[in-house]
């Protein structure tokens, strides 16, 4: 099988449902269902779980004792690589790019399941990402010369190998006639690459599904730029060449962005509002919110056929939604 040679540790109990979401979709006009990668077995879930399935195997593979991560106190990706960290029995570090909470602070979402899980938390100050990986260099070399060997979260194309396997997963089960009707679309955010672009990869090897990528984070050529790249990596890590070119498989949208990465929109909280109300089921801001509020305008607006199956890809972080509670005060109800 296309993986079989890739070094992976297994951090999942088998597949993700894939379920019909009938209420929504029959609100929409069209065949909805939702792949659910917020329902895993380790440390809540959530997208980051396919790729530190191969991150932490290259990890191991390599020798390396003890993980670094970075990211913002309510990371999805730092939460996780803890959880599975602590499953595996490696060290990990977190690295905040924010000032340290007060002694004695409250925590919320992901703070709190890390101070649950007694990671050892680093905060390098409110810096840009390419300082706190600087930073995160510099922690690895002080734990060279201690004789340690660190490991350091975050190569695109290793972490893209979890959404290869994701997409052939998909395939299998709408062949299996999950949704009534085959299934013509899928929808992910899009961010710094990994997750969407190894989606991408799998589902142009399948065939016949179109990706739409709604961007939470960057503008169309910045992103295409990020995933060509990744996509390029791929190609040479697996040795195939997916037959279709990747911009004809995939729809990009800018316009559910709002103010930037992070920053709610009324759309997206109104998204959320829908999603637990129609379905029971919750989604944060930052990323699925945007995914589902275009998913929904596309749909109202008529832009997707009534007969094609079309798939919400939940990619999880659902913890981080109580560190938003907040966006939720003003609250239309
Ligand atoms: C990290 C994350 C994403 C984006 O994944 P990338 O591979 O970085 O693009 C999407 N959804 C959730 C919930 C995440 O935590």
């Amino acid at each position: 099988m296309l993986l079989d040679n890739q070094p992976r540790v297994r951090l999942m109990n088998g597949e993700t449902p894939l379920e019909p979401a009938a209420r929504l979709g029959n609100a929409l006009g069209i065949p909805l269902c939702f792949k659910r990668d917020d329902v895993m077995s380790l440390g809540m879930g959530g997208n980051k779980v396919r790729s530190l399935e191969f991150w932490l195997g290259e990890a191991l593979e390599q020798g390396c004792d003890t993980v670094l991560v970075g990211g913002l106190p309510q990371s999805n990706l730092c939460r996780l690589t803890a959880a599975a960290c602590a499953r595996t029995g490696l060290s990990c570090t977190v690295i905040h790019n924010a000032d340290e909470p007060p002694a004695g602070s409250v925590l919320q979402g992901n703070a709190l399941l890390n101070r649950l899980m007694g990671v050892q938390t680093l905060y390098c100050g409110p810096v840009d990402e390419y300082r706190r990986m600087d930073f995160i260099r510099q922690q690895a070399e002080l734990l060279r010369a201690q004789g340690k060997k660190p490991y350091i979260i975050g190569d695109p194309v290793t972490g893209a190998l979890g959404y290869v396997s994701a997409a052939l997963e998909l395939c299998a089960q709408a062949d299996r006639g999950v949704i009534p009707v085959p299934l013509r679309h899928v929808f992910i955010s899009a961010s710094a690459g990994p997750t969407e672009t190894g989606l991408l990869f799998g589902l142009c090897l399948a065939g016949g599904v179109t990706v739409h990528l709604v961007s939470v984070e960057y503008g169309e050529a910045v992103f295409w730029d990020i995933a060509d790249k990744i996509f390029a990596g791929l190609e040479k890590r697996l040795g195939v060449r997916p037959a279709c070119d990747m911009h004809q498989t995939a729809r990009f949208y800018g316009q559910y962005l709002g103010g930037g990465y992070g920053r709610p929109t009324s759309g997206a909280l109104e998204a959320v509002r829908t999603l637990a109300r129609f379905e029971g089921i919750f989604a944060e801001t930052v990323y699925n919110a945007k995914v589902l509020h275009g998913l929904m305008d596309l749909a109202q607006n008529r832009m997707l056929p009534p007969d094609e199956g079309v798939c919400f890809y939940h990619t999880g972080g659902s913890p981080a939604l109580f560190g938003q509670a907040a966006q939720f005060a003003g609250g239309t109800e």
